[in-house]
């Protein structure tokens, strides 16, 4: 029989109870890793812990918080004596251009989806660094780079993700961590919160339309495919790999 690809591998995956988030724990677990989700939303991770089974954890937690993200490491340290893999992929889509965004939807967004990396590579480099090294993912998007009018505040916090992500990888380098540090780019996957957006709009159905049509490939992603990527990034297969953005988009952004 071959071997799982994270065999033995303690992993933290943040937004853990639905969507990317979700899909990545899962397809760790069946890999062969043990996997803390945890999510700002309490009976979601209750149920998605339940359902991944004895190898999945849930633990409450706001990762724009920093006293939140002690307690994670804490119960990550208690549990696992250790940590191998830390996937930061909790965030949320704001709406509005340049005009409409009042400056707090600004600094939640930029909370929820920057500062969350921020604080979630400081912890897991801390809790790696002596203990043979890892691998740190962070979501970032293809909005990290293909501007949209109405997502002034997603559109500039995955460009921060995006290159937080190439200087966290470069010092871990130069530290000789054995920390692999690299961010993953999706195009527009079916989750709750694309379900979100289209609802925020009066053409919705016209909106997923388009968004399929961008994608060249066909048809919209799903959770798996971002999983598939999360899996070589945090196996020993990527060893290599640092401080890169992988997209996973059907070809959106070379249409
Ligand atoms: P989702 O809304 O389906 O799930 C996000 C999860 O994060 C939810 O369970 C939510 O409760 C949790 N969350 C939100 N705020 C939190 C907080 N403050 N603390 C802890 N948890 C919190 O979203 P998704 O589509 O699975 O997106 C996951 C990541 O992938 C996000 O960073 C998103 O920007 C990125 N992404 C999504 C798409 C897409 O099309 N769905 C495309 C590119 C990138």
């Amino acid at each position: 029989m071959s071997q799982k690809r994270l065999s033995g591998k303690r992993a933290i995956v943040t937004g853990g109870a639905t969507g990317i988030g979700y899909g990545i724990a899962k397809r760790f677990i069946a890999e062969g890793a043990r996997v803390i989700i945890t999510d700002i939303d309490n009976p979601g991770g209750i149920a998605a812990a339940e359902v991944l089974g004895l190898n999945c954890e849930f633990v409450h937690h706001d990762v724009s918080v920093p006293a939140d993200w002690d307690r994670v490491f804490a119960v990550a340290a208690d549990r696992f004596f250790g940590l191998d893999i830390m996937v930061n992929v909790a965030g949320v889509t704001l709406m509005g251009n340049i005009e409409q965004l009042d400056v707090d939807t600004w600094d939640k967004t930029m909370a929820i989806n920057v500062r969350s990396c921020f604080l979630g590579c400081q912890g897991a480099i801390k809790a790696m660094k002596s203990d043979g090294g890892g691998s740190i993912i962070n979501m970032a998007s293809v909005s990290a780079f293909r501007p949209q009018a109405e997502l002034v505040a997603y559109n500039a916090s995955k460009a921060g993700v995006d290159m937080m992500t190439k200087s966290v990888a470069l010092h871990c380098a130069r530290s000789g961590y054995g920390i692999n540090v690299n961010s993953i780019n999706p195009g527009v996957i079916q989750t709750q919160m694309l379900e979100k957006v289209i609802s925020q709009v009066d053409n919705g159905e016209a909106l997923m339309d388009s968004y399929k049509a961008m994608h060249p490939i066909g048809r919209i992603g799903e959770p798996e495919d971002v999983a598939s990527m999360a899996v070589y990034l945090a196996s020993e297969e990527a060893s290599f790999v640092t401080g890169s953005g992988f997209t996973v988009d059907g070809s959106l952004s070379n249409n």
